[in-house]
């Protein structure tokens, strides 16, 4: 905990909403004031932006960017050659080389340009699992941009605003002490959000968060996609009434069709997928029909195959993106470890801005099998399980599996034999499989759920 954090574990509760609160009115300033009205505007009137368009609007954002690394960002000045300097001066991205999480976790000063001095600077970080978090770094107007792109191209598309009251699963440390009894929740009155806690979630607990919506008339989620999950089962189990809701949008964790379904059951709204990631590199969202369009003003997204070239559509490969939304710290060709595949099909809502077909996950979930073969998407075993209410599955050598199951009481050992003979049609019969019941499965600091856990080097 940092010293506000300590300061806040001591405060009475009522002082811990008037302190979320007064943090609000600070925060409703920094990310809704000065030209926050701008940025929305801005980016509704790209909505519609033809193909064309776009790509002249990032032509001309993009040359504008190089120029500031070229120029006056110390990274790239020292690290770019003579060669790969003058193709960024034309404009040339493919050009450069990509950018690894390496050098920016080892010094975020290194990539922050000289040429300015804001007043105000505002750090956030990434919350690696392991090794120490990347800062990111950038000025109030970045973050009010980045807030308005959610307005316009999430919060909208779902129908919903952040004018409205919103309850939000994120990794903030909204109830420090790990065994209160509730409440579970602070309430920020400036912007009629409810803050909820990840870390509290249990089926006994799930009622109390039904309540937090109802009393402060909360209209839409948005945050950890697990979260949210794991609140719908424990709703349908014990059969909880929720309150209308507009809409859920989720971020942070993938969303899969099985989460999907039973949020749009326990919540009775739809739930749309939001992918962005903290530094604001990318940035995509649903829209009402239902494919995630990456917004081309926010960078320049590029999916590649192992040996650098572009994938074709509907082929898997690495995500790479080239922020325009940042230039006090920029990044170019970053790579972010996700993988996905671009849409074959254009969206039939008649948007011209890329649709990426399906976050497929992290590069670190990948489970690699004993023959060499590698496998996303592992957690799937746990699909159509009844009895599992959280699965988690830890690669401890080629040869070994371990799988973390928090059970409900009706999982027996079929239920076992079912997950142990899953992991074998993955990954051939040699494979030992371990199965451990667990009460509960740690999240990362932050509050995110990690699916798969990789011990081996890839
Ligand atoms: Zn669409």
């Amino acid at each position: 905990m940092n010293f506000s954090e300590v300061v806040y574990s001591k405060l009475p509760l009522p002082l811990q909403n008037g302190a979320v609160s007064l943090y609000g009115v600070y925060w409703k300033w920094l990310r809704f004031g000065g030209n926050y009205r701008f940025h929305e505007k801005s980016y509704s009137l790209r909505n519609r932006y033809t193909t064309d368009q776009w790509a002249e609007y990032q032509r001309n954002k993009l040359s504008e960017l190089l120029e500031i690394c070229v120029n006056n960002v110390p990274y790239y000045s020292r690290e770019w050659s003579q060669e790969q300097k003058g193709e960024a001066l034309k404009g040339d991205l493919l050009a450069l080389p990509l950018l690894e999480k390496e050098p920016l976790r080892a010094d975020p000063s290194d990539f922050v340009r000289t040429d300015r001095s804001p007043l105000l600077k505002i750090t956030t970080y990434t919350s690696g699992s392991t090794g120490t978090p990347i800062a990111s770094i950038c000025t109030p107007s970045e973050i009010r941009d980045s807030l308005a792109i959610r307005e316009v191209r999430s919060a909208n598309w779902a129908g919903v605003s952040f004018k409205l009251p919103r309850a939000t699963f994120s990794g903030r440390m909204v109830e420090p002490d790990p065994e209160s009894t509730g409440p579970y929740y602070r309430f920020n009155a400036v912007e009629k959000q409810v803050y909820f806690s990840p870390f509290h979630l249990r089926p006994e607990t799930a009622h109390s968060y039904i309540e937090a919506l109802k009393k402060h008339k909360i209209q839409w989620m948005t945050g950890y996609a697990v979260s949210y999950y794991l609140l719908a089962k424990f709703i349908l189990e014990a059969g909880l009434d929720v309150p209308p809701l507009e809409a859920i949008i989720t971020t942070s964790e993938k969303l899969t069709p099985e989460m999907r379904t039973a949020m749009e059951k326990a919540y009775r709204c739809r739930v749309y997928e939001e992918y962005s990631t903290v530094e604001n590199v990318l940035f995509a969202s649903e829209c009402e029909q239902g494919r995630l369009h990456v917004s081309p003003d926010a960078g320049i997204v590029e999916i590649l195959r192992p040996d650098g070239s572009p994938c074709d559509p509907g082929e898997v490969g690495e995500v790479i993106a080239t922020c325009l939304t940042r230039s006090y710290q920029p990044l170019i060709r970053f790579r972010l470890g996700d993988l996905a595949a671009w849409d074959e099909e254009p969206c039939p809502c008649g948007r011209s801005m890329p649709v990426i077909k399906e976050v497929v996950g992290r590069i670190e979930d990948v489970v690699v099998g004993p023959d060499g073969r590698q496998l996303v998407r592992f957690h799937g075993i746990f699909t159509h399980q009844p009895h599992v209410i959280e699965g988690q599955i830890i690669q401890e050598s080629l040869n070994q599996i371990r799988v973390r199951i928090v059970p409900t009481e009706g999982f027996s050992d079929t239920d076992k034999s079912d997950i142990v003979n899953r992991v074998h049609q993955r990954l051939g019969d040699r494979v030992k499989v371990i199965v451990e019941l667990v009460p509960s499965i740690e999240r990362t600091k932050s509050g995110k759920f990690k699916a798969v856990i990789s011990l081996i080097e890839k």
